[in-house]
């Protein structure tokens, strides 16, 4: 993890003097979103701090399990007044798994209004600094791990329980997809390793995260790629475009095209799947690639988004056509990219 400008004495000492903390995490979370704000929620807490957590809207079905998560805040829930009063009443804000705040939704005016410290633990490619102290490391698969070496480094393993290390391992498990990708260094599983020994139980984890579909998600898996699945050969890639309508037909709730897009890629000779998903004012993009080619400046430079070099996120604000109208049209200036990869 990089030392550069940060006294891990002085954090320590955040640490340990007991205060009121705020944790945000970005719009649309995942698991390492809501499992790295909530194990360091469990582990503030055992420190004596108060603690909530602030997110701009709802998560997936397949988190609401984790202990915790029903004291989260739903920013989409709650009035203005009452979220200027969470913000106003507390000492510190940690932001958790993301690299700008225009990923904060819904909270970021209140985040921009705020003049208490802040301290940001991420693993994306740093953008802007927009905190007052930043643990950033983009070598790691998960800002959970990352809570966790920080919490080694500062010799306080002994304040993290069988909920925090299980939210940890869960965010660790997720963002690796079930520690598939984004893993392919031994240190992590020492971090895996540790966490069990503190009580996480990995198995239960990857039931409850990947083997919770309703029968009408796995019906809309199958339909995805079945019915809607499109290879372009020439440019190594493939997209699945969903509309309302089509996500409606599988009564479908939120988070359940989560993983789609993964699919794609098991395919010889693909190496970017994007899915596209119909909101109501814009269509909504999830990108992942193999190797090198770089979805993250594809999303950034044509789609409003950003993320990692082999999983990133955008939006487009037009019809699914005019999206994947333009999609095709941009692919063109990858094309070498993507052939060499
Ligand atoms: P997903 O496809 O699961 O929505 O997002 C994949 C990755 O890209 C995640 O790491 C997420 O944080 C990031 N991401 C998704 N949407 C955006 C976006 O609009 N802007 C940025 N900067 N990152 C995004
Ligand atoms: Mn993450």
């Amino acid at each position: 993890m990089p030392d550069q400008d940060l006294d891990w004495n002085d954090l320590g000492n955040i640490f340990q003097s007991p205060c009121k903390v705020l944790i945000l995490t970005h719009k649309n979370p995942d698991g390492d979103a809501v499992g790295s704000a909530l194990g360091l929620h469990w582990i503030l807490e055992q420190l004596g701090h108060r603690v909530d957590i602030v997110i701009p809207d709802d998560s997936p079905m397949f988190l609401k399990w984790l202990p915790g998560h029903k004291e989260i805040v739903v920013r989409e829930r709650k009035s203005k007044a009452f979220m200027q009063k969470l913000f106003m009443e507390c000492d510190l804000i940690f932001c958790c798994d993301f690299n700008t705040p225009e990923r904060l939704g819904a909270v970021e005016p209140f985040y921009l209004a705020a003049d208490q410290p802040t301290i940001l633990i991420d693993h994306h490619p740093p953008r802007e600094a927009f905190t007052k102290l930043q643990i950033v490391d983009p070598s790691k698969g998960s800002t959970s791990e990352l809570i966790f070496l920080m919490i080694e480094k500062m010799n306080l393993t002994g304040f993290v329980s069988i909920e925090a290390a299980t939210c940890l391992l869960a965010g660790i498990m997720t963002d690796t997809v079930g520690l598939k990708v984004s893993c392919s260094y031994p240190e992590i599983y020492e971090t895996v390793a540790q966490l069990m020994r503190l009580g996480a139980d990995k198995d239960r984890i990857y039931e409850e995260i990947y083997n919770m579909f309703s029968a009408d998600r796995m019906r809309l898996l199958g339909y995805s790629l079945d019915q809607n699945m499109k290879i372009l050969p020439e440019f190594r890639s493939a997209y699945i475009a969903l509309t309302i309508k089509e996500l409606n037909a599988y009564r479908h709730k939120k988070g359940d095209t989560e993983g789609f897009v993964n699919y794609p890629l098991a395919i010889a000779g693909v190496v970017f799947s994007v899915l596209f998903t119909e909101q109501t004012d814009h269509i909504k993009l999830s990108l992942r690639s193999r190797g090198s080619f770089p979805a993250n400046e594809f999303a950034q430079k044509y789609f409003n988004g950003g993320g990692h070099r082999n999983a990133a996120g955008g939006r487009y604000f037009g019809t699914m056509k005019e999206t994947i109208d333009r999609f095709e049209s941009v692919l063109v200036e990858f094309k070498e990219m993507l052939l060499a990869e």
